[in-house]
């Protein structure tokens, strides 16, 4: 039988929800592509993780945990997975798109001399292969791409494919892989910048400020709107760039590519690039006084207003509502 080969990124002991929404993909596909799916998790004590891939449609796991693979390094992580390739021999492979997934991909890509879709938003097979979409210019137009050989390589852009039916009876085999982990980059520390915050590229909901906010004393009016929806903050790359706010929640080309149910861009002007990042949310509110802004075309529901007057009354009635609610 041939397999679909997923990376599943974890951190801090837990998988990221990009790595489930792969596998439940994977799982999906499967049934088209007569596969099973195969899934790669890097990390000590990664394959008590197995149970959970395995209730997502992981059928076999292969869990590398020797400590010498306890930090990422593009290069021993990547042998991993071509190792695994070269065993499984996989029809397709897929990755999230997160930070640790948009470099590892092509690295692997590259080691089996295969292409690269990344950033997929859909996929389906066709005549028994696979067949991605994906942003082009910077989400203005989406191109629908094949590839010449196998395995087939994507990346899946987080919160856009759902998440499968979980089903604990569902067991994955676990296989303990082993690769040489020499690297010749070493990370020697991890900080951690947000620790406790709602991540950007994971989070449900998204308020982001722009320069309308006028200047980092107001910024906290951004703030307490994401604390009283439980959202995750970002910026725009005028607000990042002014040095209000730190360059990780900047959304935007250069930035992270979000697609939360909400997004609300507040005194955000919806510049293309801004776009790139955002487009794909599935609900967009924005609050701007201007009536020609061009986030008002991308949006769903447009607040012709001041973020000073606007914002504090969203913030009071999101607590209001949520209060109701016990
Ligand atoms: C190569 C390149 C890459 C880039 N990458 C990114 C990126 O990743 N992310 C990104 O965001 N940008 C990016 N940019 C910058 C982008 O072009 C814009 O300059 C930027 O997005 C503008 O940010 P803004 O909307 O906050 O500011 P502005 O464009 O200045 O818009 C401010 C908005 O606030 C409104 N406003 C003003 N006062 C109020 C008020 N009191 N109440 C309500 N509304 C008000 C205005 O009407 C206006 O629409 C990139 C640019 C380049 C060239």
């Amino acid at each position: 039988m041939s397999a679909i080969l997923t990376f599943a990124e974890a951190r801090d002991g837990r998988l990221r929800r990009a790595s489930l929404e792969t596998v439940s993909e994977a799982r999906r596909l499967a049934g088209s592509l007569g596969a099973s799916v195969v899934t790669v998790v890097i990390g000590p004590s990664t394959s008590s993780l197995a149970g959970e891939l395995g209730s997502y449609g992981a059928d076999r796991v292969f869990a590398f945990e020797d400590e010498a693979l306890g930090s990422y390094a593009t290069e021993a992580w990547a042998r991993a997975l071509a190792q695994v390739a070269a065993e499984t021999k996989p029809k397709v492979v897929l990755f999230p798109f997160t930070s640790m997934g948009r470099d590892l991909a092509p690295r692997v890509a590259a080691k089996l001399d295969c292409g690269l879709a990344s950033d997929c938003v859909r996929l389906e097979v066709k005549d028994g292969r696979l067949v991605a979409r994906r942003p082009m210019y910077a989400g203005k137009a989406y191109a629908t791409v094949e590839w010449a050989g196998e395995p087939q390589f994507a990346s899946l852009r987080p919160n856009v494919f759902p998440l499968g039916a979980k089903d604990a009876s569902r067991k994955a085999e676990v296989v303990k892989g082993q690769v040489d982990a020499t690297s010749r980059a070493k990370a020697t520390a991890i900080v951690a910048a947000s620790q406790g915050k709602v991540q950007l590229t994971e989070a449900q909901i998204i308020v982001s400020g722009g320069r309308g906010l006028k200047g980092p004393e107001n910024f906290h009016l951004v703030e307490e709107l994401a604390a009283a929806l439980g959202a995750a903050v970002g910026a725009s790359r005028a607000v990042v760039d002014a040095g209000w706010v730190d360059h990780q929640m900047q959304v935007g080309q250069t930035g992270k590519t979000v697609s939360p149910t909400l997004y609300v861009a507040c005194g955000i002007s919806g510049a293309i690039q801004h776009l790139a990042g955002m487009s794909s949310s599935k609900f967009i509110v924005a609050v701007n006084k201007d009536a020609d802004a061009p986030i008002f075309k991308v949006a769903d529901y447009g607040v012709l207003g001041d973020v000073f007057e606007i914002l504090p009354k969203l913030t009071e009635a999101a607590k209001a509502h949520f209060a109701s609610r016990g």
